[in-house]
């Protein structure tokens, strides 16, 4: 076994699968994680662990799911995902900025990065509930995301520690990397302070898997612009920017959509960042069964533009441009049913009543006489005339509105009625560093930094303005496992 000492900075999904892949190239690896303990795992353990992989059918996703029985399958339309889909999914969304090189990566190692991380232990399940609604007794699969990791985001991390501590991979906690080492040849080290020791760690080479900027007001205002301080942080505290100013430091080139964010609907009342105990919960991701009304009573997006996957990620910049930065989503009883397991968690900001009157009263901070002139006009201009069906886009639209509702628009007009309160939930940042296909870090003249490597959020150059829900864990994971391959047949060939 080789002496070569590779540091990898971040304990999340990317920094887990560049250490795994790392080690088996037969490098001794050092994770450096700035939280405490029980509270690893960085944004990828609040997740759902809902994950965006290309399939050709159920064949193939028996492979990574073998455990799906014969009544499984025969109850349900798995469709299709494929690599030509979840590409066009990926530049229609990002209004085809996406660095194609670095999509056409992800997409094409998709698959054998989860049979890769099935094979260290990591299990996957079909999202039932979350991504198929049952139609005529059978489930049907939409929006190109199928299958979660078993457990969602703690069974993932749990799954992927096990798996570095039966590879000998040492994880150090309350440890922050502070700044990378360099010298001619490149990164030779990385500066860290350990429970309030500040001391050098030497490596052959650094991967840095520490996320977005996210959870630093001063850059999010910095860089996404004015109002952004004022977002909640729906994940982890510690992804403040960190690797991303190291690698600056020593030269690297800024990439991608640095004003860019992915953020959502959540719950008014969370807190200012997330709660491993309510994980992704105050996410509130129905919108596209009901509607939602800023202060003003009004309407401010097509909840219906599509399906809630390729919509989600960017409406949370929608709700910080209001009036007080809320909405309230509103819905009555003929869609009670469709609500995700996330509306009815003790945690919730939510009012009902029984009228329609009753419950606009309820409507903290937003005008009632407006609001009902929004709701009777929005319920006039409804289409009768095709059937309501939440698997497909359906085309039941509300027209000559301000703004149209493209699809799934239904009468709110059956009591009893429900509304619930949103702010704009940060999910992580999308401006970063630019790597090549190795997953080096490139510096400014486009050239590769010697010993510095990156994965995970931080990578530039995938994500700009949305994004399509499971891409993150799924992008950490590739480039994650590409980081480690590079980064460990560097230092044994060196
Ligand atoms: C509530 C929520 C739900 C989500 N749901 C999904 C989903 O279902 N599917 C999906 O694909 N994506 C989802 N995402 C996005 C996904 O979590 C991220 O894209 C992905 O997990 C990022 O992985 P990562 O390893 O790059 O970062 P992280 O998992 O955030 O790991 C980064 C780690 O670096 C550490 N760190 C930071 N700075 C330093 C430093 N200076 N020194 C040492 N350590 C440092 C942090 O503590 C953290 O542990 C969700 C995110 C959130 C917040």
């Amino acid at each position: 076994m080789s002496d070569g000492k590779i540091v990898v900075v971040g304990a999340g999904n990317a920094g887990l699968c560049a250490a795994l892949a790392a080690r088996e190239q037969g490098a001794s690896v050092t994770i450096l994680e700035c939280a405490p303990e029980e509270e690893r795992g960085g944004n990828s353990r609040f997740t759902a662990g809902a994950i965006r992989v290309a399939y050709e059918g159920v064949n193939e996703l028996k492979k990574l799911m073998p455990d799906l029985s014969a009544e499984e399958i025969a109850n349900t339309d798995f469709g299709a995902y494929t690599e030509d889909q979840f590409f066009e999914d990926m530049v229609r969304v990002t209004e085809y900025r996406s660095n194609p090189d670095l999509v056409d990566l992800l997409i094409k190692r998709s698959m054998p990065t989860l049979l890769w991380m099935r094979e260290r232990g990591v299990r996957f399940v079909p999202i039932y509930g979350r991504q198929a609604f049952k139609v005529d007794g059978r489930f049907k699969f939409w929006g190109g995301l199928t299958i979660e990791s078993w457990g969602g985001g703690p069974g993932l991390i749990d799954a992927l520690f096990a798996a570095a501590k039966a590879s000998q991979i040492d994880v150090l906690y309350d440890a922050r990397a502070l700044r990378l080492i360099s010298d001619d040849n490149g990164v030779v080290g990385v500066k860290v302070r350990h429970e309030s020791k500040v001391f050098d760690i030497e490596a052959d080479a650094i991967v840095l898997a520490s996320g977005g900027f996210e959870a630093n007001a001063e850059w999010r205002t910095r860089y996404l612009g004015p109002g952004w301080d004022l977002a909640k942080v729906r994940g982890s505290r510690f992804n403040t920017g960190d690797g991303i100013k190291m690698a600056l430091d020593i030269g690297a080139m800024p990439y991608g959509n640095w004003s860019g964010c992915h953020a959502v609907g959540w719950d008014r009342n969370a807190p200012e960042f997330g709660d491993l105990a309510v994980g992704d919960g105050f996410q509130k991701h129905s919108y596209p069964f009901g509607i939602m009304l800023n202060a003003n009573g009004e309407r401010f997006v097509d909840e219906g533009a599509d399906f809630r996957n390729y919509t989600y990620a960017k409406y949370g910049r929608e709700i910080l441009k209001q009036p007080g930065q809320f909405a309230w989503q509103i819905y009555d009883s003929q869609v009670e049913h469709l609500l995700r397991d996330e509306y009815r968690i003790r945690e919730v900001t939510k009012v009902t009543s029984e009228t329609l009157e009753g419950l606009l009263e309820k409507l903290d901070g937003v005008d009632p006489v407006r609001a009902r002139e929004t709701i009777s006009e929005y319920n006039a201009a409804v289409s009768t005339a095709v059937p309501f069906n939440p698997n497909v886009k359906d085309g039941k639209r509300a027209e000559g509105l301000r703004i149209t509702k493209s699809n799934w628009a239904n009468r709110i007009e059956r009591g009893p009625f429900s509304a619930f309160a949103v702010t704009c939930g940060i999910t992580f940042t999308f401006g970063g560093l630019r790597v090549d296909a190795e997953a080096r870090v490139l510096d400014k003249g486009q050239v590769p930094i010697p010993g510095l490597y990156a994965a995970g959020e931080l990578v530039g150059g995938l994500f700009y303005f949305n994004y399509p829900g499971g891409t993150g864990l799924m992008s950490g994971a590739v480039f994650g496992r590409i980081a480690g391959i590079s980064s460990g047949k560097s230092v044994i060939d060196s």
